[in-house]
């Protein structure tokens, strides 16, 4: 008999139309897994309600009532999904062996899971699902998307590449990711923080089988903001670079001012504004880099992220 307890959290947004199907794949696979011994009868479904306007929560709570399979847990409010993500993750933390976030919308393929579990039972502490093409995705939501890990990795933000929020954590990178109090939630860049062992798992990413997606791209553009100036600092140290970049042409403006004043092209009163204005703005921009620099670390210092986790302490009995 396999022991693994494992928790599927799914946050759950006005998704009443394919929150049926979604629960009967979901428990066919169950089915098949406990039957097939990879997890344990203890098992469970967790839909987080984020707040919705339409029947999720009526459909969550009559899951939850007429299988013991299935639990529901209701945001006060729309809370965003990364919110109701770690709502559910924190909350299943203490009871499960591992736990896999996943969409409601089912885009990201549920056959792979036993391929998680089997990465989870080799010993691996996180595992990431990563799309391996794209081909159903818009060509624009394709480029936008390819383009925003591209960009991150640029600006220094350590994120897995085409992998979303279908991921596996163990108890203890869940009880690690607790320790992160951050507000503004990018997790797909803290849990590369957590360290532990990790491996990826590629899947076909596929289509909404209904409902329509509860991610325009207003919220995506705010979400890649938040991705990155929750990460980084490289913005601030690109105020430094033009400061600098300015004050070393400030001095060639002065040179070349100073030259034709001396042969007499300029008006009275020219190169005196040329200079000022070149320099000053070359002394503004350092200044503001500096504090910024300042800024960088008091935004380092209020975050107060764990900056260690352990992950073992032998020691004679
Ligand atoms: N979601 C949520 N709260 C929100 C927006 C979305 O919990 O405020 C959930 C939504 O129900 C779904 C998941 O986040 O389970 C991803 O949303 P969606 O599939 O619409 O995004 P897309 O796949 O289009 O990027
Ligand atoms: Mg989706």
């Amino acid at each position: 008999m396999k022991d693994t307890k494992l928790y599927l959290v799914i946050p759950c947004y006005n998704e009443e139309e394919v929150l049926p199907e979604t629960a009967k794949r979901l428990n066919r696979l169950f089915d098949a897994m406990e039957a097939g011994d990879l997890i344990s009868g203890e098992s469970r479904i967790v839909f987080v309600d984020d707040g919705s306007r339409d029947r999720t929560w009526e459909l969550i709570s009559s899951l939850s009532t007429d299988y013991p399979r299935f639990r529901g847990i209701k945001l006060a409010k729309n809370a965003g999904h990364q919110n109701a993500l770690l709502a559910g993750l924190m909350t299943v933390k203490d009871e499960c062996d591992c736990a896999i976030s996943i969409d409601a919308d089912l885009q990201d393929d549920i056959e792979v899971i036993p391929q998680f579990i089997r990465k989870f039972d080799e010993g691996c502490d996180v595992v990431y699902g990563a799309r391996n093409d794209r081909t159903t995705d818009t060509f624009f939501k394709r480029t936008t998307a390819v383009g925003f890990y591209k960009f991150m990795k640029a600006m220094g933000v350590n994120v897995v590449f085409n992998h979303a929020d279908y991921r596996l954590m163990s108890r203890r990178a869940l009880s690690a990711l607790s320790e992160f109090s951050e507000v503004n939630l990018f997790l797909r860049g803290l849990v590369p923080l957590v360290g532990y062992k990790s491996d990826i798992v590629y899947y076909q990413r596929g289509e909404r089988f209904a409902g329509e997606s509860k991610y325009p791209l207003k919220k995506m553009l705010s979400f890649a903001f938040d991705g990155i100036t929750s990460f980084s600092i490289k913005p601030i140290r690109l105020v430094w670079s033009v400061g600098a970049v300015i004050s070393i042409l400030a001095i060639v403006a002065a040179i070349y001012t100073l030259i034709a004043k001396f042969w007499g092209v300029t008006t009275a009163g020219w190169s005196s504004l040329m200079i000022s204005i070149w320099f000053l703005g070359g002394v503004q921009l350092v200044s503001v880099g500096i504090i910024g620099e300042y800024i960088g670390k008091i935004y380092k210092e209020t975050k107060r992220r764990p900056r260690y986790i352990i992950e073992e302490y032998k020691k004679d009995e």
